[in-house]
């Protein structure tokens, strides 16, 4: 007999008959012979709604309070599927975060979760129940609902799965697993069978945002096995595990791309010691994330430093660079705003030999110009000009054969 977490997104219970699906999936599993744990997200577009009620009073809610009313969607979804499994004949008991205990710290609406209280869950499974669990909610030491952030069902079912030893962490949504890229824009793209922890979390911050990212973190640093899975299509998903459990590792997991980029050039900054830090401190200064950065020395002896922004940051880079330039000392800057940043992600990397090579290749055959070029040990990224994002990603699919199930780990 197996434990297994089973975590349901907002469209998964999007509506009753939604919920009464789920409860049909969660007999089906208990029939054989599984203990459940459901960790359930608010229906669909219920934590806007309720986000929305806040802002109308208040441009700022005051985080508590805002704590205790998000955190109320999910109490609504969880005692709808106890109900629909206790009509099923199923023993079942709904909790809240704080009902379970999953203690967390004092920064509400982004809190992180300190400690998860086993007992009680362990005593209802114990009894033959079903437990349903909310999601993305906790409980601060002082007794204030805490939730932990947009997308944190994700991470509460992880959580649980950890501190319930579970056997399988499968978070149900409206995709089918992880997909070499997205499929939306390249047919052949392949859903994968397993990825490594790591590989995800490069695929998730580069874009591909099928699970929070904090809960991918979580489950690779408590070795939790997690699943990606439909909730709407029968399929084995993507399983999430560990690099060792991997047979054979393919060179490349799959193509991320991120869209909305800019890009910022400083010319003429003096090859001084210092001279970066006074182009880019000011900018990280003021909260704005900096991503790809390159210097380039010019001709002069001085040097052109780039570097990328998401686009909505944009503007407000320019202005804070140009405020700087006659500080640092440097000529001019330059924003381009139509860039775009395409990657590849794979562990196999670290023994394959040629594959930055072989990605210059593909794209300088479709005549797509690179303009920075980063790698870090599982991951090369480059900066392309935006129109040409789409070419290069159904190239770079192609060049390395993604579309090819043998190309499964
Ligand atoms: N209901 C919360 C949200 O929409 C948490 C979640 O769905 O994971 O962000
Ligand atoms: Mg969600």
């Amino acid at each position: 007999m197996s434990l297994i977490v089973q975590k349901f997104g907002g469209t998964s219970v999007a509506s009753v008959g939604h919920i009464e699906a789920v409860a049909d999936k969660i007999c089906r599993f208990r029939d054989q012979g599984h203990d459940i744990v459901a960790v359930l997200s608010a229906m669909a577009g219920e934590t806007n709604r309720l986000a929305a009620l806040a802002h109308e009073i208040m441009d700022q809610p005051t985080p508590r309070e805002l704590d205790a009313l998000l955190a109320t969607g999910e109490q609504v979804s969880i005692a709808l599927l106890a109900m629909a499994l206790e009509r099923r004949g199923r023993g079942a008991r709904s909790f809240t975060g704080g009902q379970i205990r999953i203690l967390t710290d004092d920064s509400h609406t982004r809190a992180r979760i300190r400690e998860v209280d086993s007992t009680r869950i362990l005593a209802q499974l114990e009894q033959g129940n079903v437990v349903v669990a909310a999601g993305f909610q906790g409980v601060t030491e002082s007794g204030c609902v805490s939730t932990l952030g947009r997308g944190g069902s994700d991470t509460t079912a992880v959580a649980l799965a950890a501190a319930l030893e579970a056997d399988e962490c499968q978070i149900y949504t409206d995709v089918r697993g992880v997909y070499t890229t997205d499929p939306r824009m390249v047919d052949g793209a392949r859903l994968l069978r397993q990825i490594t922890f790591e590989e995800m979390l490069e695929l998730s911050s580069l874009g591909a945002k099928v699970l929070q990212i904090r809960a991918v973190e979580f489950a690779g640093k408590y070795k939790v096995p997690l699943r990606v899975l439909s909730t709407f299509e029968e399929g084995p998903g993507t399983l999430i595990t560990l690099e060792e459990q991997t047979m054979e590792t393919p060179a490349i997991a799959g193509v991320a791309f991120e869209r909305d980029e800019a890009k910022l050039t400083v010319k003429g900054v003096p090859d001084v010691p210092g001279a970066a830090y006074k182009v880019v401190g000011p900018v990280s200064e003021q909260g704005i994330e900096v991503d790809v950065i390159v210097q380039n020395a010019a001709a002069d002896g001085s040097n052109d430093i780039s570097f990328t922004v998401k686009r909505e940051d944009a503007e407000r880079t320019l202005g804070i660079l140009e405020q700087a330039v006659p500080s640092i000392p440097a000529q001019t800057v330059e924003l381009d705003t139509h860039i775009a940043k395409v990657s590849l992600v794979g562990v196999g990397m670290r023994s394959h030999a040629g594959i930055a090579s072989l990605m210059f290749k593909a794209l300088g055959e479709e005549g797509i110009n690179i303009q920075i070029i980063t790698t870090s040990e599982i991951k090369i990224s480059v900066v392309i000009e935006e129109k040409y994002l789409e070419l290069a990603v159904r190239a770079l699919h192609s060049a390395f054969a993604l579309e090819k199930p043998e190309n499964d780990g």
